[in-house]
Formats: structure tokens, sequence, C-alpha cells
């Protein structure tokens, strides 16, 4: 799908993979903790894995794991694309990374051999499967299928089941995929609520009143945020929680989706991908944009340029572009 998009859609589309990793290294730190309300929040590195200030976790990485596929101009949805997106999750397991979901080391330490025998993988494990592994790193869909409402909704589905045989990690992974499109697109964070507008009856009835939950309530109502529900609720929690006037709430909610504590590094990197979709890469902080690095040996500029390559698929967009200008 080529597009073409203004100036403003361009840096948002820029800062989704950018605040996607901005969140997972600030959160990287705090991983398993709970901070203290009052404590400072800052790119420190450190945490379990003892990461360097400003180096992205796994969240990330797998998510870049998409956009190199995507970027090359394949449908990452299905076929051969899919098949692309499994070889560069092995490929992403075989560099040995620090930190792994259960689910997806499970899956991954097996090799399996193109999308059909990863989708197997997942679904012949047994015990509990809604982990939020497949959450964390959907944000390029959405950047891949930019004028293609309904290619998104699939290719979510296709790529979290390589990993995750779980329906609320699925259609978790549909309804944060089309805000993060939207939110490129139109620049508001309605594409949360629009999801219930096109997800199928029952799914809606899920849905909504856990979004409800996560308007009003507070982290300890969903602190269980290695599952792939509270995960979002936390990430939607600390958006919508935060003063969302200026630019300046990309910073704001990501520290506080850090302070709700459990999984940072993850409720971070999903909320950064939604944040910056709506804000743009613009609105990471500078100080953050020059420590981010992490596999496969990239940096700030590369996550930019990489977004950018998604949104254009490799291709040539001077031939049937599809013109989004019109949405913006
Ligand atoms: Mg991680």
């Amino acid at each position: 799908m080529n597009v073409k998009l203004s100036t403003q859609q361009g840096d948002r589309a820029a800062g989704v993979l950018l605040a996607t990793a901005a969140g997972d290294a600030l959160g990287a730190g705090y991983e398993f903790t709970h901070p203290d309300a009052g404590a400072a929040i800052e790119m420190i590195g450190g945490g379990p894995f003892d990461w360097a200030p400003g180096e992205w976790t796994d969240d990330t990485s797998m998510a870049l794991a998409i956009a190199e596929v995507a970027a090359t101009g394949a449908d990452i949805g299905r076929g051969e694309g899919l098949d692309a997106v499994a070889a560069q999750f092995v490929r992403w397991f075989d560099s040995d990374p620090a930190d792994i979901g259960n689910q997806t080391r499970a899956v991954l330490s097996r090799r399996p051999a193109g999308g059909a025998a990863m989708q197997a993988r997942a679904r012949a494990l047994t015990g509990r499967k809604g982990g939020n592994g497949s959450l964390m790193r959907t944000a390029p869909v959405a950047l891949a299928y930019l004028g293609d409402e309904a290619g998104c909704l699939d290719a979510a589905a296709q790529i979290a089941s390589l990993t995750h045989d779980d329906p609320q990690a699925t259609q978790a992974c549909q309804l944060w995929s089309h805000a993060i499109r939207h939110a490129v697109l139109h620049g508001t964070f309605d594409g949360v609520r629009d999801y219930l507008d096109i997800a199928p009856a029952d799914v809606a009835a899920y849905w909504g009143p856990l979004l409800d939950q996560a308007e009003q309530g507070t982290p300890e109502d969903f602190a269980n945020n290695g599952w792939v529900v509270h995960a979002l609720q936390t990430a939607w929690w600390a958006i919508t929680s935060t003063d969302s006037s200026d630019d300046r709430h990309l910073r704001r909610a990501l520290v506080a989706a850090v302070r709700a504590g459990g999984d940072t590094d993850t409720t971070a990197a999903i909320a950064g991908g939604l944040l910056g979709a709506r804000w743009g890469a613009s609105a990471v902080p500078a100080g953050w944009r020059r420590i981010l690095h992490g596999w496969p040996g990239y940096t700030a500029p590369d996550l930019e340029r990489l977004a950018l390559e998604t949104v254009g698929g490799g291709c040539d967009d001077s031939d049937g572009a599809t013109d989004l200008l019109a949405q913006s």
C-alpha cells in the first residue's frame, strides 16, 4: 500500500517506534518494581537485566523485527510476509536476548520455520496463554496498514497468533493497532473507542467496560499487567489520567505507566506506541532520544527512518499512491 502523508502525519508515523522504544527504555530499570508515588522516573537503565541507560528491551526489538519486514514492501499479514516475520523473530531469538517472555521463549526455542508452523507451535502450548508479549510489539502493524483498516486488523491478529494463541491477546492487538493507525492519521486517541464500533458485538461488550475501568480506576484495579488485558488497561490509564493539553503529555503518560509498577517496560512501550502516534517524534524528549539504543544496533534516527519505510512499504510512492491527506 503506497501512501502519502502530510508533514504532521509523517512526524506522527515517525514517532510510533521512537516512543515505543522510549517507554520501553524508561521502564526497563523499574521492571517488577512499584516505584513510590513521589519517586523520580528517569531513563537510568539497570533493573533485573542490568540494562544500559537508554537501552530498549525485547518489546521494541520484536517490534523492529516486524517493521524490518514491512519496510521491504512485504504483506506482513499473510503468506511469505508472515513467514518473513517469523524468521525475523527467530533471528532475534538467536541473538540470545537478555529478556524474553515465557510464551515467546516456548515458541521461538523450537525455531518454527514459517508463520503457519509458528502459529501451530503457539496453539500447542498449554496453560495460560494471555501474556502481554504480542500487544507490546503490535505498533508497526498500524504503520504497515495505514491505508487499510481491515488489513490492519487481520495482520494484527495473524502476527499476534505467531506466539500468543489467546482471543483477548488477539483483540487487544487489533484494538491497539487500530488506535495507533487512527492516531497517525487523525492526531487523536479516538481510535481506542472507535474500535468498539467496528468489532464484533461480543468483543465490544467485553472491552467497553475494561476501557471504562481504565479511565476511572487506579493501577491497583489492573495490577496483573503481565496479562494482556491489564497491560492494555494500564497503558490506557496512563494516557487518560495524565494532562493531555500539550505534547509533554507523551512524557507525563510514560512516567505514569512506569510508576504504575509491574511489567513497567512493557506497559510503557505499549503506551508509547499510541502516544508517539498521537504526538509525533518531535514530542520525544531530546535527552531520551540521544541515549536510546538496542537490537539490532540501532539508535533513535534508525527508528524514525524505519517507521517511515514501514509506511512506505519500501515502494516507490509515485504511482497509485493512496492520498491520506484528506483524512488528517
Ligand atoms: Mg521487555
